[in-house]
Order: C-alpha cells, then sequence, then structure tokens
C-alpha cells in the first residue's frame, strides 16, 4: 500500500466509524454493550493463567500448602472455565445481531435509495456508487459488525499490551526492549515478504487472465469451428503450456525470494526467545525473582509480541475494512440532486405556467424541450399529443420536478415551483406514467400504498372497471400481485395493471392528475371507455393526458401538439382539426381510416 492510500484510509476511519455507529448505535444499543463485555472477557482470559501459574510453582516450590495448593488451582480453573462460558454465550448473542445489522444496513441503502432524487437514478456515477455500497458493505467489510468487531479488537489488544507491558516491566523491564527490538526487526522482514508477494501475485493475474482464457474460454463450443477447420489446436495446447511454464516460474520465483525472509523471521524469533529465557535465568540465578516470576516472563513475553502483531494486523484490517464500509458513507451523504424549498402550498385552485422552459437531459445536449411556453388553468383538462419522442413524457417529468429545466421556469400559483416544498409538491399530483410500476402486495395495496383490507375501495374498483377482474379472484383485493411472495398470487394482464395503476392514482386525490399513455395496452374501444369516465372521474381537478390516440382529446379544453420539444399547435379539437396542413388534423386523419 502506497504512503497516499494509507493516508486516505486513515481519513475514512473517523467518517465510516460515526456513520456506521450513530446508525447501529440507536438501533442496536445494547450489541456495543455486548461487544465490550466480550473485549474484556477476552482481554482477561491470557491473564487467569499468566498471574496464577506463577503463584502455583512457587507454591509448589517453597511452602508446599495444601490448601494454598486448591485454591490457587481452584482460581486458575474456575477462573477459566467461567470466562469460556461467558466468552461462549456472548458469542451467541453476538451473532444474532450480526444477521440483524447486516439487514438493518442493507435496508437503510433501500429506503435512501428510495428517497434519493428521481434524476440520480438514472445517474452513473450514483448507480455506480449505490452498487459500492453495496458491495462494501457486504463481506468486503463485514458491515458495521465486522468493522465494530475490530475496533473493540484494537480496544481488546491495547488492554491486553497494557496489562503484559506493566507485568513485565515490574520484574524485567529490559525484556521489554529485546521485545520491541524484535518486533521492529520483523516489520522489516514481514514488509519485504508482502513486497514480493505482491509483486509476483500482479504478474499472476496477467499469467491467470491468458490461463483462464486458454483453459476455459477454448474450452467453449463456440470456438470449435474455428479451432477445428483452422488446425488451430496445436496451437493453442503450445501456448496453453507456455503459460503454465510462466505461472511455475513465478511462483518459484516467489518462494525464493521469500525463503530468505521466512528464515530470518524464524532466527529473530529463536534469538528473541532465547534472549528471553536466558536473561530471564539470569534473574532467577541472582534471586531477582522466583521461578514462578521466571515463567510469567517467558509466557508474557510470548502473549505481547503475538499481540503486538495481532495489532498491526487488526490496524490493517481495519483500514482496508473502512475503505470498503467508506463506498456506504459516500452513498448515504451523496449530493442532492435538485435544490429544495420550504414554502407550503395552501390554494388548491391554482395555475401552472411553464415560461420559456428548455432542457437537455442531465450528461446530453440536445434540447428535448425547447423554449416550452403554456399556461394551465385550475381545473383545466389538457391532451398533449406528439410522435414519439417529441418530449412529451419529459414535459410531465418536469412538471412533476423529477428533473428542472435547464433553462426558464415552472411556476404554480404565480412562484417558482423550486421554493416548494418536495414532498408537498410531489403531493399535487397522481400521475399513471407509461412505466409505472405495481408492486408484489395485495391489489388493496397496490392502490392505497398502504396495508389495507380493500373494503373502502369498492366504488373505485367499478368506476374503474376493475370490478370483473376482482370477482373472478378468490381473495378479492386481497389477492396479491405477481407470484413474488405467494403461490396464489395473481399475473394481470396489462389492461389490468393500468386499471389498478389508475385506480391509485385517483385513490391519491391529488389536484392533478396526469395519465402518460396509459392506454397504450388497451384496444381503441376500452380506452375511449377508460378516457371517457376517466374525465367523469377526474371532474373538476387539473388533468393532463398524453395519448397517441386522437379520439380521447375530444374531451379535453386544449389539446397542445409537441413536435421536437416545441409546442406547434395549441387550441381546443374543432380549431386544431381544420387547421389546414396541421399537424393534428394530419395524425388525426390518418388514425380516422382505421376507424371510419
Ligand atoms: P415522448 O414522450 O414524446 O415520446 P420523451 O419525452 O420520452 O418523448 O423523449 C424525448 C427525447 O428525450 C427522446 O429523444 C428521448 O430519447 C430522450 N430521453 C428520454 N428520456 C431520457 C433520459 N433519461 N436520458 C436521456 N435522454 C432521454
Amino acid at each position: 500500500m502506497s504512503k497516499d492510500k494509507k493516508h486516505k484510509s486513515i481519513h475514512k476511519l473517523f467518517p465510516v466509524i460515526k456513520v456506521l455507529f450513530s446508525t447501529a448505535g440507536k438501533k442496536y444499543p445494547w450489541f456495543f454493550v455486548f461487544e465490550a463485555l466480550k473485549t474484556l472477557v477476552q482481554v482477561a482470559q491470557p491473564f487467569v493463567g499468566i498471574l496464577v501459574t506463577p503463584l502455583i510453582i512457587d507454591e509448589l516450590i517453597t511452602t508446599r500448602n495444601v490448601k494454598t495448593l486448591i485454591s490457587y488451582v481452584a482460581i486458575l480453573v474456575v477462573g477459566e472455565f467461567v470466562l469460556i462460558i461467558f466468552s461462549s454465550r456472548l458469542d451467541t448473542v453476538l451473532n444474532k445481531y450480526q444477521e440483524r445489522m447486516n439487514n438493518y444496513f442493507t435496508m437503510q441503502l433501500g429506503l435512501h435509495s428510495m428517497s434519493l432524487d428521481f434524476q440520480l437514478t438514472e445517474d452513473k456515477d450514483a448507480l455506480d456508487q449505490l452498487e459500492k455500497a453495496r458491495t462494501g458493505m457486504t463481506w468486503y467489510s463485514g458491515g458495521a459488525y465486522g468493522i465494530a468487531e475490530q475496533i473493540f479488537m484494537f480496544l481488546g489488544n491495547v488492554l491486553k499490551i497494557t496489562g503484559l507491558v506493566t507485568i513485565i516491566t515490574m520484574h524485567a523491564p529490559l525484556l521489554l526492549i529485546v521485545i520491541l527490538v524484535y518486533i521492529v526487526l520483523n516489520g522489516f522482514t514481514t514488509a519485504k515478504r508482502n513486497k514480493y508477494e505482491l509483486q509476483a501475485y500482479n504478474r499472476l493475474s496477467g499469467i491467470n487472465r491468458l490461463f483462464g482464457y486458454f483453459g476455459w474460454r477454448i474450452v467453449d463450443f463456440r470456438y470449435g469451428k474455428d479451432i477445428r477447420l483452422y488446425g488451430a489446436r496445436e496451437m493453442m495446447v503450445n501456448r496453453w503450456k507456455k503459460n503454465t511454464d510462466e505461472s511455475i516460474a513465478n511462483w518459484k520465483w516467489q518462494a525464493d525470494k521469500v525463503y530468505p525472509c521466512a528464515l530470518l523471521f524464524e532466527l529473530f524469533f529463536l534469538l528473541r526467545t532465547l534472549i528471553t529465557y536466558f536473561y530471564s535465568g539470569l534473574l532467577v540465578i541472582r534471586r531477582v525473582f522466583s521461578i514462578g516470576i521466571f515463567t510469567q516472563m517467558i509466557s508474557a513475553a510470548g502473549a505481547l509480541d503475538a499481540t503486538l502483531g495481532g495489532l498491526v494486523w487488526n490496524i490493517q484490517e481495519l483500514l482496508k475494512r473502512c475503505n470498503y464500509a467508506y463506498e456506504y458513507v459516500l452513498f448515504m451523504e451523496y449530493p442532492e440532486a435538485l435544490p429544495k424549498g420550504k414554502e407550503m402550498i395552501d390554494n388548491k385552485d391554482y395555475k401552472i405556467e411553464f415560461r420559456n422552459v428548455s432542457f437537455a437531459y442531465p450528461g446530453t445536449d440536445k434540447k428535448v424541450l425547447d423554449g416550452v411556453n403554456i399556461t394551465i388553468e385550475p381545473g383545466e383538462h389538457l391532451s398533449i399529443v406528439g410522435l414519439n419522442g417529441a418530449g412529451k413524457t419529459t414535459f410531465i417529468k418536469l412538471l412533476c420536478r423529477l428533473y428542472d429545466p435547464t433553462e426558464g421556469e415552472i411556476l404554480l400559483d404565480g412562484r417558482n415551483i423550486k421554493e416548494y416544498d418536495y414532498k408537498e409538491y410531489m403531493a399535487q399530483f397522481a400521475p399513471v406514467f407509461q412505466d409505472f410500476k405495481l408492486f408484489g402486495f395485495k391489489i388493496s395495496e397496490n392502490i392505497t400504498i398502504k396495508e389495507n383490507d380493500g373494503k373502502d375501495l369498492k366504488d373505485l374498483v367499478k368506476l374503474t372497471n376493475l370490478e370483473e377482474f376482482v370477482e373472478k379472484l378468490e381473495k378479492g383485493l386481497d389477492t396479491r400481485i405477481f407470484k413474488i411472495f405467494e403461490e396464489d398470487g395473481v399475473e394481470p394482464s396489462g389492461g389490468e395493471q393500468q386499471k389498478i395503476a389508475i385506480a391509485r392514482a385517483l385513490y391519491k386525490n391529488a389536484p392533478v392528475v396526469i395519465l402518460d399513455e396509459p392506454t397504450a395496452a388497451l384496444d381503441p374501444m376500452a380506452e375511449y371507455e377508460i378516457y371517457r369516465q376517466f374525465h367523469t372521474l377526474v371532474g373538476d381537478k387539473t388533468a393532463f393526458y398524453i395519448s397517441h390516440r386522437l379520439s380521447s382529446c375530444r374531451f379535453c379544453d386544449r389539446i397542445a401538439v409537441f413536435s421536437e420539444g416545441k409546442i406547434e399547435e395549441y387550441g381546443n379539437h374543432n380549431e386544431l382539426v381544420n387547421k389546414p396542413n396541421g399537424i393534428y388534423a394530419k395524425m388525426f386523419e390518418a388514425q380516422a381510416q382505421y376507424y371510419r
């Protein structure tokens, strides 16, 4: 790892800890209590032996009092036993938290994705970030649980080291220097070893890719014809062999380079052990301490260098995990795409106005809407027509503030829509988009978007012509849509799905209703029926209709004809149909042929 990268990892550590711990802390405070307890138990475990064994040895050598001996042994055995039981009990409890916490964080990701500004759902960077956050919070980092474990392990290691250093300092402080030198020397050999391993690994990934190509891709039958007809088999086998030789050579290179490091590592360990025994032994001979303390020094020194090694691994692991989990923090703090206002909408009888609105989708230059001017009076029913790609749906997306105009402004009740509270603004619209989605919930829940017994939906079902469909179902409105959750879920036809989506829009009872070609899956007669009824249903609400079938435009007060991002014609059906050479007149004539 380069210095720069390490630096960056450290910078990620604190934001990750802050976000993960505050999120998990609110939901699962007891997890932290249990983790702390487990850490204390784990720290205590080795100390029972280190502290009590010397007492037993010294007692055996000196006074040999049976009662005292029994009590020491009892402390040793019972102490270790209690700690082991406690530790395994805590492990069971903590395992349950692991599952729960992982699910909870996955849910947070889902909730955040649903509340992101819509345009980010089509933004490559935001989508990438979501993917990175998702993978970053799984086994790469172990999630909040895995990171918390590493942090508690770190704290535990620090506590353990403090205890061991204290014990050694009390009797043989010089030993600390020996251990320190040993750790530094080991650091060098390990770093060298890691360097060689990384070099070999980097080379191996190239070799492996080729190996994969020769080994797997060419056995794919699709290559069969060319291999046979051009006699490529021999060439392939030779390449494969060459590649295998390279791979073996690389392993050999790594083994040769790593071997001296491994040897040095063992040598340092031997020296460290030798010096520890020699020095502690000398202190026993000089009667500085007892044989009991001698064993204590030996085991404390061993435990100390193991713990120091553990601490180094622990820090590396923590930084690595935080590096991955940081993607989650980035996603959760992903900047908003749209500025949000605070104004509320009190007057529900408002006018909507597009003033010189132009729009290009983020990351593109093409003006999909170009200088659109239109005013929709309260209660007006506007029909929007035009060829595919004319910008009709985009117009609706801007109206619903899924995107903001690149130029110009949209006003509601005389105020720029950016000034309104976003939720409040969203509550004004009940759209049925072309690509509307139903959820794998009950039919009634799909309409009301809350848990519902469907009792208050009878009239709506009738109005939207869903009656026949619902009556056929054994569970009626309680039937689940799709078979995701239940075997007996229903797969409604395209037309039935649209009716459910329309019922959902009507149930929302918002001041503005939008139908974006929702009837594409219906036959012309059924569509005619829906539009006719819809006008009655929508009543004096403001309504926008996009349709390819101009027969439905007759019901609207005004028609706006979109062409290449501009409103080319505007008026009522009679005005437009009689316009010489008009786009609408031509479209109407072309369609009328089919119905005559
Ligand atoms: P209509 O509803 O009239 O068929 P749209 O408003 O859906 O037309 O599309 C207008 C233009 O904008 C089309 O050229 C379409 O390809 C483009 N467009 C639509 N959605 C996106 C998007 N998310 N990103 C980029 N371009 C888009």
